[in-house]
């Protein structure tokens, strides 16, 4: 009897393993690699947030707490909802879960059944398709272009929708393009949904606070009230707060199903990790003060990035709204021959090249659905990413 799951058979490996672990062997090798694909900010995690951490182990909170979350936790998340997206939520219509990652997946376990299909607008997170595929879904990806900045159109929404659909998973800022899509682009995309009672929308605001030049965040349930009873609204501590390690994610949404994704927790991992809980508390209710001056410090970034990309030869890089990425396209480097004598077929050849001739990993752009592409997070030193980029244009500078 085969040993591994017909589920499991549906879902590819993460296609960013490569990528990272070749990164992994040249830096062993002694290669001097500098690595542009991590998630994650370069800040350490605020004091006030340590200390409430600290304090929680020392008092001794340190036990089992409730499946979905602490009282405290749910209190804050429905404060933040209320303050940062003007929504009302109550803490029994909250979940917390371990990462943003388990809380997606948890609502997809707990609706999905087999033949049940999710919209998911490509260029993607790489998780959505696999967690749809190991929840039972099946995965249709509307494809975004770069002539729309990498932004889902009604009429592409209108033209993915059928039956069969469940949800649309909504990402803004997106991993990995960066785009955020304005009031207006998400009413129009909300509209379409408002003419398919049967549709719900997941919406991933994990980069929420990271968005630069006045852009404003928007988020569907606050766009278009009336989706309020069929929005899943997931948000987290990891990106804002350089929280990455301590896994805490939630959402808000109809009672029913929070329920439903606190029987799947329960009768998988249970409660998030308690301290972790005490420090999202501190996180959400203390000061913010810090992330004006990040997101300074990350547009500063993306700017050099931008320009610098934009300078190579056959690249071609928008300027993203949000979180730390930027995605551009090598539609001008595709079918040339490196320094190295590798022919650049397609983004993964270019990327692989890239790593191997100059050391500098990036991910390629058909891991998120979209090519032929590249993502840079510019969550790094400016000093590594003046250099990154350099000799990103010295490689696409020796392209025959
Ligand atoms: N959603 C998006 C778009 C992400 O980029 C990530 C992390 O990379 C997550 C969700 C999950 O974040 P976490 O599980 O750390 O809360």
């Amino acid at each position: 009897m085969e040993l591994l799951s017909k589920t499991l058979a549906r879902v590819k490996p993460s296609p960013t393993i490569a990528v990272t672990s070749k990164a992994a062997e040249l830096k062993a090798a002694g290669k001097d690699v500098i690595g542009l694909g991590a998630g994650e900010p370069d800040f350490d995690t605020p004091q006030n947030i340590k200390d409430a951490a600290i304090a929680a182990i020392n008092s001794g909170k340190t036990k089992y707490t409730a499946v979905d979350g602490i009282s405290e936790l749910k209190q804050a998340i429905c404060a933040k909802l209320k303050r940062d997206n003007d929504l009302d939520y109550i803490p029994a219509q909250v979940s917390v879960g371990t990462g943003g990652k388990q809380i997606l997946y948890n609502a997809l376990m707990a609706t999905l059944n087999e033949g049940d299909e999710v919209v998911i607008p490509a260029p993607y997170w790489v998780s959505y398709p696999d967690m749809v595929l190991l929840a039972g879904g099946t995965p249709v990806i509307a494809e975004a272009s770069l002539q729309t900045g990498f932004k889902l159109t009604p009429d592409q929404l209108e033209a993915a929708i059928t039956d069969k659909t469940k949800w649309l998973i909504f990402n803004s800022p997106s991993n990995p393009t960066g785009a955020g899509y304005t009031r207006e682009e998400l009413k129009a995309l909300t509209d379409v949904l408002m003419r398919h009672p049967h549709v719900w929308v997941m919406s991933d605001d994990m980069y929420e606070h990271l968005v630069y030049d006045d852009f404003e965040f928007c988020t569907p349930a606050q766009v278009e009230p009336q989706l309020y009873d069929r929005t899943l609204t997931v948000n987290g501590v990891s990106k804002a707060y350089a929280m990455t390690g301590w896994r805490i994610g939630y959402a808000a949404g109809p009672e029913k199903l929070i329920g439903a994704m606190r029987k799947v927790q329960s009768q998988s991992t249970s409660n998030p990790c308690s301290v972790s809980q005490w420090a999202a508390v501190e996180a959400l209710n203390g000061t913010q003060d810090y992330i004006a001056p990040n997101n300074e410090m990350f547009a500063r970034r993306r700017n050099m990035v931008v320009e610098m990309l934009n300078a190579a030869e056959g690249i071609r890089c928008p300027m993203p709204d949000g979180a730390f990425y930027v995605y551009p396209s090598i539609a001008g480097c595709i079918g040339k021959i490196s320094a190295a004598g590798v022919k650049i077929d397609d983004d993964e050849t270019f990327a692989t090249a890239l790593l191997e001739e100059t050391g500098v990993a990036v991910v390629f752009g058909a891991a998120f659905g979209l090519s032929p592409n590249f993502r840079v997070s510019y969550a790094t030193s400016d000093a590594q990413l003046k250099e990154a980029c350099t000799r990103i244009q010295n490689f696409c500078a020796a392209l025959t």
